[in-house]
């Protein structure tokens, strides 16, 4: 249902042609005596299995978020049985090792950048092991530049470049800031390099950082935008609504080429645990949502449903709320316990998991756990509900208006129209 309605299925669509920046860094990390090819797809079919065994790879890194991680087994056990040796990796797999190590040779836990090579030289022996995990987190002035060659000829509608990993706050439904280590940025020349390379691709390529929190630290980042500004492109990031109460950052962010930020308003009725300074009412985040459109960039409000303390008169006040909130966008999701989050641990712990919803029900639109004050076939149809409400044509028009007048003064977009 969701991606049939106007304004989600362009984001996920966009979401979905996101170059895999992880598996484009590893590429970058392999020593020039391998050859290194590229496979990305939505399903396991005959067709990608055919595909990959024509490489005759002698190793096949695999990577998945939650929600495909089913499918990622699958395509392993299928290699597998051809007699490939196949390393999984990424965020799902550093939270569930033990369950991803039922179908790989071996698994990558944490930052795959510092054990990648002692992978490859270990497959090359015959001595791959079981595990391998990172003693220290990823230096990302160290970062090779990912190999964007891998992406073939057609042009992406948006590039992946990491300019931080991580995130200083520790929100209860968050994995990215668990599993991923203390926070760290790169470096700005190293930033640099890679929107140098991506202009070498597409010109007039749209950025997304592939960060958690962008402006997390406060302050005025003035390298990060001067090397932003310089390349002349556009781009978007995820930040949290502090980021309307930095005037040195605001003053700045449209020329720099910024168009959309992704903030997080999370809930109308509950407070995660671990939010840290996000934590504020909401009247001073939407204060700070009008501060960042004020500056000429869109903000996309996110908004999660299903947290403890939701009722029909509460996704009510929501619904209301949406429909003459500021935001140029939003961004509605059911709360999913994802593997490596407190939350997780929390519902785990109350025998509030649903134990007939697998991996593949985490997609942030499918209800996973059993709600406090409602039923479970309630919150998901009233969630239903509200997704239809906020994104039929109507609302979707309005946040365009809004779009379409921000984007009017933006200095990067004045000839765009949505
Ligand atoms: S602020 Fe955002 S990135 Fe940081 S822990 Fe919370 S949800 Fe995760």
């Amino acid at each position: 249902m969701g991606m049939s309605l106007p304004g989600l299925r362009s984001r996920a669509n966009a979401i979905a042609a996101l170059p895999p920046l992880g598996l484009l860094t590893l590429g970058a990390l392999t020593p020039p005596d391998w050859d290194v090819t590229l496979h990305e797809s939505p399903a396991v079919t005959d067709d990608l299995v055919q595909e990959i065994l024509n490489d005759h790879p002698e190793v096949v890194a695999i990577s998945a978020l939650t929600a495909s991680i089913l499918d990622a087994y699958e395509l392993c056990d299928r290699l597998r049985a051809e007699g490939l040796l196949v390393v999984l990796g990424g965020l799902h797999v550093t939270a569930c090792p033990e369950e991803a190590m039922l179908h790989g040779d071996a698994v990558v836990i944490g930052d795959g950048e510092v054990v990648w090579t002692d992978v490859l030289r270990d497959a090359e022996r015959g001595r791959l092991r079981e595990r391998y995990q990172n003693t220290r987190p990823f230096e990302l002035g160290a970062a090779p530049l990912p190999r964007y060659d891998l992406l073939g000829r057609a042009t992406r509608p948006r590039y992946t470049v990491q300019t931080s990993r991580g995130c200083p706050f520790a929100c209860e439904f968050c994995g990215a800031s668990r599993l991923l280590g203390a926070f760290r940025t790169k470096p700005a020349e190293r930033i640099g390099e890679e929107l140098d390379a991506i202009k070498a691709i597409d010109p007039h390529a749209t950025i997304e950082l592939a960060d958690d929190n962008t402006f997390a630290l406060g302050g005025a980042h003035d390298e990060l935008l001067d090397v932003l500004g310089a390349s002349g492109l556009k781009w978007f990031t995820e930040c949290d609504w502090r980021l309307g109460e930095n005037p040195q950052v605001l003053v700045r962010l449209a020329d720099a080429g910024c168009v959309q930020v992704l903030v997080g308003i999370e809930s109308l009725v509950h407070e995660a645990s671990g939010m840290g300074a996000k934590r504020a009412s909401i009247a001073r985040m939407m204060d700070g949502v009008r501060a960042i459109q004020d500056a000429g960039v869109c903000v996309i409000g996110c908004f999660i449903i299903g947290c403890d303390g939701e009722t029909h008169e509460s996704i009510d006040r929501l619904r209301a709320f949406l429909l003459d909130d500021p935001c140029g966008d939003v961004q509605l999701t059911l709360q999913t316990p994802f593997p490596g989050t407190g939350l997780r641990r929390r519902l785990e712990h109350s025998g509030r998991l649903l134990a007939d919803r697998d991996w593949s029900h985490h997609t942030l639109f499918d209800v996973t756990y059993q709600p406090d004050a409602m039923g479970v076939d309630e919150l998901q149809s009233a969630f239903n509900g509200l997704l239809g409400d906020v994104f039929d044509r109507v609302g979707h028009d309005r946040r365009r208006s809004i779009r379409r007048a921000l984007w009017e003064r933006h200095p990067s977009l004045r000839r765009e129209t949505t």
